[in-house]
C-alpha cells in the first residue's frame, strides 16, 4: 500500500513524497523546492528514485534538475515540462501507466491550467494527485486552455470514486471558500465546510487532501451547472471561472 508524506513548500505549495515500502521506491510528486524535498526524504529515510511532474510551472518542476542531480531520479511527466529545462526521461499522457516500485498509477490528462497538465491516479488506493487542476473548493486558473478543455478535465476527476482522496498542490482553500460562499450562499454543506476550514487554518493545519464527495457537494466549479442552471455546463463553468479571476474577497 502506498505511503504518502505531505509537507508545506514555498509560500503555499504542498510537497508530496510517495513511497512503496515493499521495494523502497520513492517518487517526488512535483518539485517546488529541491532542498526541502531532499531534507524531507532524508528525514523519512527514503531515497527519491522518481520525479513525477503534473505540469511545467516552476513551482511544480523547478526543482527537477537539482533533485535529479542529487539522487539520479528518473523524471516522468508531460512533454511540456521541457519548457523549464530538460525534457522528462519518460513523457506520459492520458491513459499511460506509471509505477512506483510495485504500485501502479494511471495518467489522466487534465489540461486547462496548462495544456499538458496531468494527474496521477492510484486506483487501488483510491488516491489521486491532481496538481493545479482541481483545488479544495477551487480549480486552476486557465492560463493556457479553454473553459471547454478544463470542464472536460474536471469531469474526468469527478468520475473517480466518490470516496477517492485528492491531493492538490496548493493551500488556497480559505480564499477559495470566500468565493464559493459568494456564489453558492445557500449551500449548507459549503457553510459547514467553510467553518471547518477556518478551524483547521486557525490551528495551522492543512485542508489538503480532500475527498471527491465533499468537492462534488461544495466546490463551485464542479457545481457550476447547479449554480447557473439556465446555461449549458461549459458556459456556467466559464462564467464562474471568470468571476473568480475578478473576485476581490
Ligand atoms: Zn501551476
Ligand atoms: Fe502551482
Amino acid at each position: 500500500m502506498l505511503q504518502i508524506h505531505q509537507f508545506p513548500c514555498l509560500s503555499d505549495n504542498y510537497g508530496f513524497l510517495i513511497h512503496d515500502p515493499a521495494t523502497g521506491a520513492t517518487a517526488a510528486i512535483d518539485t517546488p523546492d529541491a532542498e526541502e524535498y531532499l531534507r524531507q526524504a532524508e528525514a523519512k529515510g527514503w531515497r527519491i528514485t522518481d520525479i513525477w511532474n503534473t505540469h511545467w510551472h516552476p513551482d511544480h518542476a523547478g526543482g527537477n534538475a537539482a533533485i535529479k542531480e542529487n539522487t539520479g531520479a528518473t523524471v516522468t511527466g508531460p512533454a511540456e515540462v521541457k519548457r523549464i529545462g530538460t525534457p522528462p526521461d519518460r513523457v506520459v499522457d492520458d491513459g499511460d501507466r506509471v509505477k512506483i516500485g510495485g504500485i501502479e498509477a494511471r495518467v489522466l490528462n487534465v489540461g486547462g491550467h496548462t495544456l499538458g497538465h496531468i494527474a496521477y491516479v492510484f486506483d487501488a488506493d483510491k488516491v489521486a494527485f491532481v496538481g493545479d487542476a482541481l483545488f479544495a473548493l477551487g480549480c486552476g486558473r486557465l492560463f493556457e486552455g479553454t473553459p471547454q478543455q478544463m470542464w472536460t478535465s474536471l469531469q474526468k476527476l469527478a468520475a473517480l470514486p466518490d470516496d477517492a482522496t485528492l491531493y492538490c498542490a496548493h493551500e488556497y482553500t480559505q480564499s477559495n471558500a470566500r468565493f464559493a460562499l459568494a456564489v453558492d450562499p445557500d449551500n449548507a454543506a459549503l457553510r459547514t465546510r467553510s467553518a471547518e476550514i477556518d478551524r483547521l487554518r486557525a490551528a495551522g493545519k492543512p485542508t489538503v487532501p480532500m475527498t471527491l464527495r465533499l468537492e462534488k457537494d461544495t466546490n463551485p466549479f464542479l457545481r457550476a451547472p447547479a449554480i447557473l442552471p439556465n446555461v449549458d455546463p461549459v458556459e456556467a463553468f466559464a462564467a464562474l471561472r471568470k468571476q473568480k479571476d475578478e473576485f476581490k474577497g
